[in-house]
């Protein structure tokens, strides 16, 4: 029988247990970077793509507001989650896989693409169904019957860095959807745990150029969840598109006190629009372009 390209043979598996526990996600496996395309989004480029959104998608009306400014921003592709994974259960477990269709039909009038989480492998269908880019969330990171599912399909995978998990262990977990069949992975760094209590998690900045060296697969970065509190979210923003990350995962509520998860980190529009000139000229002065790429002058106009 002839092996698939991807299957991790015995081979694969000899020459990564003796020095790295991944092959296919090496930078020496492949030395060109991946270009991983969403729609008419190219992660891994030149671009910086932002992508931001509530934490949770809460209600239509609350998807419909929040849709409707961040493409009068540009964005093109929006978030939000529709199964949550929370640290306790008697809070907000989201609206479950109608989330989904909220959130497609809301980004959607706008011509914006999404990215959402998906929980376990009973969830994996109904995302094909509906979501742009699959979101595997840091507690699922080394979910690996959830991997292997999502190796299977042909849709883009966004991985989070697990709060505990080494460079090593992110790639050897998104070697498990490239060895599956699923090339179409981009890595997150949303923040590690350390002994720090001031903010949720501590941001580890070298992870974007650490990653970038180790693979040849898109890393995007996530402050919201690394601060834990909108106030640190611009500067840890700016760092993320100067150390050279290939995109943003950003949260963004039009009314944060009402938020039913994750308030306290989410930033209004009208502060992410102030951001966005600086974050465009961050992205061109290292040969970067931000998607959407802003003007004082175009904003105000088409605002
Ligand atoms: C999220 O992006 O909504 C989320 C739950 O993030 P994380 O998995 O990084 O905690
Ligand atoms: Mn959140």
């Amino acid at each position: 029988m002839t092996a698939h390209p991807h299957d991790f043979s015995t081979d694969d598996a000899a020459e990564a247990g003796s020095r790295r526990p991944y092959r296919l996600a090496s930078r020496e496996h492949k030395p060109t970077p991946t270009i991983v395309r969403v729609g008419d989004l190219a992660f891994g480029g030149k671009d910086v793509v932002l992508m931001a959104g509530p934490c949770a998608v809460e209600s239509e009306s609350q998807v419909r507001a929040v849709a409707a400014r961040l493409s009068k921003l540009g964005i093109k592709m929006m978030r939000g989650g529709a199964v949550k994974p929370r640290t306790s259960p008697y809070a907000f477990q989201g609206l479950g896989v109608d989330g989904y269709r909220i959130l497609k039909d809301a980004a959607g009038a706008h011509g914006m693409k999404i990215v959402s989480e998906v929980l376990s492998e009973r969830h994996v269908e109904a995302a094909v169904e509906h979501v742009d880019l699959l979101q595997v969330g840091s507690r699922n990171m080394q979910n690996f019957a959830l991997l292997r599912e999502l190796s299977k399909v042909q849709r883009p995978v966004l991985l989070k860095r697990g709060m505990s998990a080494t460079y090593d262990e992110l790639l050897a977990a998104a070697e498990y959807l490239l060895a599956g069949g699923n090339p179409n992975v981009i890595l997150c760094e949303r923040g590690i745990r350390t002994f720090e209590t001031a903010t949720r998690n501590t941001l580890d900045i070298a992870a974007v150029p650490a990653l970038h060296a180790l693979s040849h697969l898109p890393v995007v970065v996530d402050p919201s969840h690394a601060a834990g509190r909108a106030d640190l979210v611009p500067d840890l923003l700016r760092a993320s598109i100067a150390a050279g990350a290939d995109g943003i995962l950003l949260e963004v509520h039009v009314h944060p006190e009402d938020a039913l998860s994750d308030g306290a980190q989410a930033i209004v529009p009208t502060q992410l629009e102030r951001m966005l000139p600086a974050l465009s000229s961050i992205a061109q002065a290292i040969d970067r372009r931000l998607v959407p790429h802003a003007q004082a002058a175009e904003l105000t106009h088409h605002v």
